[in-house]
C-alpha cells in the first residue's frame, strides 16, 4: 500500500477502539485516521477527535452530534448520527481500512458496508459473524474482502495457518483449532454460589480488560461459545474440528492441531494490542507497546476440560452451531438481551443461560440465508428472551 493506511474506527470509544488509537499514535507515518464513532461516550470521543482530527465523527443521537460538533468547532471534524451514517463511513472512498469494534448487534450493518465495499476488514465485533456468517461470508468471497481477525484467538488460529490459508483445512493438514479459554472470573466459584454474583464481580476478568457485555460472556463462557461460531465461519472449520481449552493464564492465545502431530501456537501477553498491531500490519510487524513476555516469569501453564455444568452457555453455542440456519442468531439476541438484565439487576446470574436455552426453544429453526432472515431472527430471538425474563426475572 503506498502513503499512509486511512483508518475509520467503529467503536473508537470502546476497549478495542482506545487500544486501536493507542497502536496508531504509535506510527503517525503509517496511519490517518479518517472516520471514529462513538455512540454515548461523548467526552471519549471528543478527546479522540481533538487527537487524531479525523474529517467525520459518528455518534448515536443527532442531539449528541449537534453537541458534539458545537465542541468541535474549527477542527475540521464533521459529526453525523445514527446508524445510516456509520455505513456511509464504513465504506467511504478515502478509507482503506475498517476496525469493526461496535459490541453487539449493532455493529452488524457497518461491518457488512465495509465487507460490502472491499475494505480492509478487521473483525472485533464476533456478533455480526455469529448472527450472519453464511451472509457475511458470502459477500467476503464475492468482493475478495480481506478479513482479519482481532479477536485474540482467532488472530492466534490465523497467525498458526499456513500464509495464504484458502478455506481448507484438511487440504493444509489441519486436525483441530484449540480455542483457549481463561475460564473467567467463577472459574473455581462453588457452582451454588453463582446464583448469588454480582455484575461487578463478573466484569472483573483475571487477565483481560474489556467492555461490560464481553465480560459478562467470558464469565459464562458464552464468550468462547461465540468464538466457536465465528471459527466456524472465519476458518470454514466443522464443529468436530473446534474443540475448547481452559487455560487460566491466558498465555496461549490458541493453537491449530496438524495430522503430523505438530501443534502451532501463538503465545503472548494478555493485551488486544497485539492482534489488533498484526492485523493492522499485515504482513508486516509493528510495535505495539506490549511488553515482551517473560516465560520465567511466568513459570507454567495449565489446561483443564470445561466443565458444561459451570458452563451451560458453552453447551448452548455448539448446540446452536449444530443446528445452523437462524440458530445462532438467536442464541445472539437472547444472550444479549439477558446479560443487559444481568448487568442491570433484572436477572440473576445462572438465568442468563435460562433465558438463552428458552429462545432457542421458543423460535423455529429455519434457515438464514439472506440478511432480512438474519434480522428476523435477531428480532424473534430479542422477543423470545423478553418473555423468558419476564418469567425469570427480578
Ligand atoms: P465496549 O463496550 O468497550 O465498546 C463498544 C463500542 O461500541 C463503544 O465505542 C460504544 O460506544 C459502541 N456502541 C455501543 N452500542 C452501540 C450502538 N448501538 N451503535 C453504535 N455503536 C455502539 O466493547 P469492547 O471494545 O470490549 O468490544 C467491542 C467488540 O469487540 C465486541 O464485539 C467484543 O465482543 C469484541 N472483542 C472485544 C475484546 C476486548 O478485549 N475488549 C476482545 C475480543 C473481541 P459508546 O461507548 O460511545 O457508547
Ligand atoms: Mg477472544
Amino acid at each position: 500500500m503506498t502513503g499512509r493506511q486511512r483508518l475509520a474506527v467503529l467503536g473508537a470509544t470502546g476497549s478495542i477502539g482506545v487500544s486501536t488509537l493507542d497502536v496508531v499514535a504509535r506510527h503517525p507515518e503509517r496511519f490517518e485516521v479518517v472516520a471514529l464513532t462513538g455512540h454515548r461516550r461523548l467526552d471519549v470521543l471528543e478527546a479522540q477527535c481533538r487527537r487524531h482530527r479525523p474529517r467525520y465523527a459518528v455518534v448515536g443521537a443527532e442531539a449528541d452530534a449537534k453537541l458534539l460538533g458545537a465542541r468541535l468547532a474549527g477542527l475540521g471534524t464533521e459529526v453525523l448520527a445514527g446508524q445510516a451514517a456509520l455505513d456511509e463511513v464504513a465504506a467511504l472512498d478515502e478509507v482503506d481500512t475498517v476496525m469493526a469494534a461496535i459490541v453487539g448487534a449493532a455493529g452488524l450493518s457497518p461491518t457488512l458496508a465495509a465487507v460490502r465495499a472491499g475494505k480492509k476488514v478487521l473483525l472485533a465485533n464476533k456478533e455480526a459473524l455469529v448472527m450472519a456468517g453464511a451472509v457475511f461470508m458470502a459477500e467476503v468471497s464475492r468482493r475478495g474482502t480481506p478479513l482479519l481477525p482481532i479477536d485474540s484467538e482467532h488472530n492466534a488460529v490465523f497467525q498458526s495457518l499456513p500464509r495464504g490459508f484458502d478455506g481448507n483445512l484438511a487440504g493444509c493438514g489441519v486436525r483441530k483449532i484449540l480455542l483457549t479459554a481463561s475460564g473467567g472470573p467463577f472459574r473455581a466459584t462453588p457452582i451454588e454460589a453463582l446464583a448469588r454474583v454480582t455484575p461487578e464481580q463478573a466484569c472483573a476478568h483475571p487477565n483481560w480488560v474489556m467492555g461490560r457485555k464481553i465480560s459478562v460472556d467470558s464469565a459464562t463462557m458464552m464468550n468462547k461459545g461465540l468464538e466457536v461460531i465465528e471459527a466456524r465461519w472465519l476458518f470454514n472449520a466443522m464443529p468436530d474440528q473446534i474443540d475448547v481449552v481452559i487455560h487460566p493464564e491466558s498465555v496461549i492465545h490458541s493453537l491449530v492441531q496438524y495430522v503430523d502431530g505438530s501443534v502451532l501456537a501463538q503465545l503472548g501477553n494478555p493485551d488486544m494490542r497485539t492482534p489488533i498491531a498484526h492485523a493492522l500490519a499485515y504482513p508486516e510487524r509493528i510495535e505495539a507497546g506490549v511488553a515482551p513476555l517473560d516465560l520465567f516469569e511466568i513459570g507454567r501453564l495449565n489446561f483443564e476440560r470445561p466443565d458444561l455444568k459451570r458452563f451451560p452457555c458453552l453447551s448452548l453455542a455448539f448446540q446452536a452451531l449444530r443446528a445452523g440456519g437462524n440458530a445462532p442468531a438467536v442464541l445472539n439476541a437472547a444472550n444479549e438481551v439477558a446479560v443487559q438484565a444481568f448487568l442491570e439487576g433484572r436477572l440473576a446470574y445462572p438465568d442468563i443461560a435460562r433465558v438463552i436455552a428458552a429462545a432457542l426453544d421458543e423460535v423455529p429453526c429455519v434457515s438464514a440465508g439472506t440478511l432480512e432472515a438474519v434480522l428476523a431472527a435477531d428480532s424473534a430471538g430479542r422477543a423470545a428472551a423478553q418473555h423468558a425474563l419476564a418469567r425469570a426475572g427480578r
